[in-house]
């Protein structure tokens, strides 16, 4: 932990940085120097009350000394001030500058709000948006799902995070019952977002919904012999079915809704199905599709909006959506969406960002950029997407998303789905 407010802000400003490089140029060798650098100063400003601190991990950056040691803290050399350190930040931060062609310059106290983020679909023009009708910045620290729930839990209350975006209802749960959101009482939020999409205790909401339904291949496969997902457990599949691991978020959350549905045992009966016709495991929803439009599978379960960004570029993709349980309980729907952190320390602007972007407003603009579809039913999906036709959705609490992961997990081992 770094106790220092001006250190850790220095690190955040650098870090978000470091960030935009890698967005905007992977793996250009500046950003692997300047994360170093992170890395170096984050060790010399980490939590001075440890016991052990490492010392002289410095890489290539005019330190005379490369070893790495443990030294107990009664026995460590007088640390030095390092200006050097501090002098590099500025230039760090100019080759930043260089690489993205923006020059940083530092803006004077304008209101903002510091969004951690785990949505890699497209939000920027909503926040353009935001920032123009109320003068807040929106300041970005993207990552994985994963990696900013630790990062928020370790950061505690010194937190800079306002708002915490992720995907998927299982994840917003665990970040919830983590402690990691606050409860937030608006109005607003209640009259844009259907119930079943946003937690009951008012702790997180979905902004955007995404179904997770059957795909096929239209050259080899007729609709009318397609219903349920149970369905695809018919002997006529074996073989034929492409299906991401059962750990992967997405697919823990459809079969913990089902089990919030249907139980246990149905819901076991349902998977053993599907493992009986031994499914081609791949990871990523993409390839999932692809595999089917190359013959490689016939069907397979994927997110919704993967396949309408293949059909902007591609309008003769040859696969198709097939809505499941129609007739039954509605296609499983999950939501992407955030809620503000637990330390927020700008909650007012943190509720008008999560407001502003449940208008109509805002979720065309997720909807024509992402391709989900908006979680306030009163907003336009996109065009693609429209194509596809209406459909009704299993209405299940997406919470159950959370309440019944575990549950899911042990599922999925017991029958040997990987
Ligand atoms: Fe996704």
């Amino acid at each position: 932990m770094v106790r220092d407010d001006g250190e850790r802000s220095l690190l955040f400003d650098l870090d978000m940085a470091i960030n935009q490089v890698n967005r905007a140029v992977p793996d250009h060798p500046a950003a692997v120097a300047l994360t170093s650098g992170y890395h170096n100063l984050l060790r010399r400003w980490a939590d001075a009350s440890r016991p052990f601190i490492k010392v002289d991990v410095i890489v290539d950056l005019g330190q005379p000394n490369n070893r790495m040691a443990y030294i107990p803290r009664d026995e460590r050399p007088v640390m030095r001030p390092i200006p050097n350190l501090l002098r590099l930040i500025p230039a760090m931060l100019g080759v930043v500058s260089i690489v993205l062609g923006l020059l940083p310059v530092p803006v004077p106290a304008a209101e903002e709000v510091v969004l951690y983020t785990a949505r890699h679909y497209g939000q920027e023009r909503a926040f353009e948006a935001f920032t123009q009708k109320t003068g807040i910045q929106v300041r970005t620290l993207n990552g994985e799902a994963g990696q900013l729930f630790e990062r928020l839990k370790a950061e505690g209350d010194r937190s800079p995070a306002d708002v915490f975006f992720t995907v998927d209802a299982g994840n917003l749960w665990n970040a919830a019952r983590a402690g990691l959101l606050a409860p937030v009482a608006s109005a607003e939020l209640v009259k844009n977002i259907p119930a079943h999409l946003r937690d009951p205790e008012n702790r997180w909401v979905g902004l955007t919904m995404r179904a997770r339904t059957i795909m096929y291949n239209v050259k080899k496969v007729n609709p009318a012999d397609l219903s349920r997902y149970e369905a695809l457990g018919d002997p006529r599949w074996k073989g034929r079915i492409c299906l991401r691991t059962s750990g992967y978020i997405y697919n823990q959350s459809l079969l913990a809704t089902m089990i919030k549905r249907d139980g246990v045992p149905r819901t076991e009966q349902i998977v053993r199905g599907w493992v009986a016709n031994q499914p081609i495991i791949i990871n990523g929803d993409t390839k999932i599709l692809e595999a089917i439009a190359a013959g490689q599978c016939d069907v397979g379960l994927t997110n919704s909006y993967y396949l309408a960004r293949i059909l902007a570029k591609d309008p003769n993709f040859p696969v198709a959506p097939f809505w499941a349980n129609q007739q039954t309980t509605g296609t499983h729907v999950n939501v992407s969406g955030g809620g503000v952190a637990a330390h927020a320390k700008n909650r007012a602007g943190a509720i008008k960002l999560l407001e502003f972007l449940s208008t109509i407003e805002a979720q065309q603009m997720f909807a024509d950029t992402s391709m989900e579809f908006p979680a306030n039913p009163k907003a336009e999906v996109n065009p693609i997407v429209k194509a596809w036709g209406p459909f009704k959705q299993d209405d299940v609490h997406v919470a159950a998303a959370g309440e019944f992961q575990a549950a899911a997990a042990r599922l999925a081992d017991r029958i040997g789905y990987k």
